[in-house]
């Protein structure tokens, strides 16, 4: 791709971004505000469980919700202030924490789906909130006590974080970067194979930002490790948040000087170049991971509800933009 960004098509707007709610800061502070958001006749809730988000009955948006008087109370649900939605409170429950016979009548009206499925099926808006929503949920569920010390922690901020009564300390919802990368060479891309993943399965290149590194630094060295390649000056693309649980992935573009890719850390299984024709045949198959590879040597690319596949199809656009590389 040209190094002129002035060339290059808008990055992409991948699944799960966009939830676009006034979350509140100041407001949220205080209890007394929190409590007449809860009693107020205009609040709704979203509820999530480690299995999905609750939808509408007909699908075409996350199921909004009058609060019932156990969850405005906060005796049922564990309700977390999510912000505020053109003026009106929206709070999230976790249905693990409400009364089977709560959870029974929900899902008499509306349908659990997975998070992923919601991300593909719902509006863009919606399944960034549903991206919000199960982020924060998730991390209440599973950090009710605290890791200096032990003590059960307390909601505090209406959910923005947990208080320790015991040693004093805050914990803030915990998100993971990620780096993920088009590394390109000529007209070719640079996809890997994970052990394990079936024939034909293949993706960008990514990893964990490590202690004491930046992001840039971190797709250098994950290529170098991945796919034994060169990579230079790394330019930020566009991020997801990735609730799986806990990650953000940060899309980079860069160029490498090229070479034969080797996959020997010990997590790929095969690391390659792939003429932009063939990627680009790939898309327009419509195949992706959900199928299996009709041929053996034909290409499967990731899901749409992926950061890694807006990246692709960016980078097939931004070469129909600029042309091939200098
Ligand atoms: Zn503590």
């Amino acid at each position: 791709m040209s190094t002129d960004s002035q060339t290059l098509p808008p990055p992409p707007v991948p699944i799960f971004t966009g939830a676009g709610l006034d979350r509140v800061a100041q407001l949220r502070r205080d209890p007394n505000e929190v409590r007449a958001l809860l009693r107020d006749p205009e609040a709704r809730a979203l509820f999530a469980s480690d299995q999905g988000v609750l939808v509408s009955r007909d699908g075409s948006s996350l199921s909004r919700r009058e609060l019932s008087e156990s969850v405005a109370s906060g005796r049922d649900g564990e309700p977390v202030l999510l912000g505020l939605e053109r003026g009106r409170p929206l709070f999230g429950c976790d249905l693990e924490a409400l009364a089977p016979a709560a959870v029974a009548a929900l899902l008499d009206s509306g349908g659990l789906v997975s998070l992923r499925e919601a991300g593909v099926t719902l509006p863009r808006a919606e399944g960034g909130l549903g991206a919000y929503l199960a982020a924060l949920i998730g991390w209440h569920r599973h950090h009710r006590y605290c890791p200096n010390c032990g003590a059960r922690t307390e909601v505090v901020e209406a959910g923005l974080s947990r208080l320790c009564p015991r040693c004093g300390r805050s914990h803030f919802p915990r998100t993971d970067p990620v780096v993920i990368m088009v590394v390109q060479h000529d007209d070719q891309l640079l996809l890997g194979r994970r052990l394990g993943w079936p024939a034909g399965r293949y993706s960008l290149l990514a990893g964990f930002v490590a202690a004491g590194e930046t992001p840039e630094e971190a797709v250098v060295r994950e290529v170098r490790e991945e796919a034994d390649i060169e990579t230079d000056h790394p330019r930020y693309v566009a991020a997801q948040p990735w609730p799986f649980p806990a990650s953000l992935m940060l899309g980079f573009a860069s160029v490498s000087p090229g070479g034969e890719p080797h996959a020997d850390d010990g997590e790929m299984a095969d690391v390659r170049w792939f003429a932009r024709e063939r990627v680009l045949a790939a898309v327009h198959q419509e195949a992706d991971w959900s199928a299996q590879a009709a041929q053996p040597d034909e290409l499967l690319l990731p899901s749409r509800v992926s950061i890694a596949r807006s990246l692709i199809e960016w980078w097939l656009e931004a070469r129909a933009v600029s042309g091939p590389a200098a």
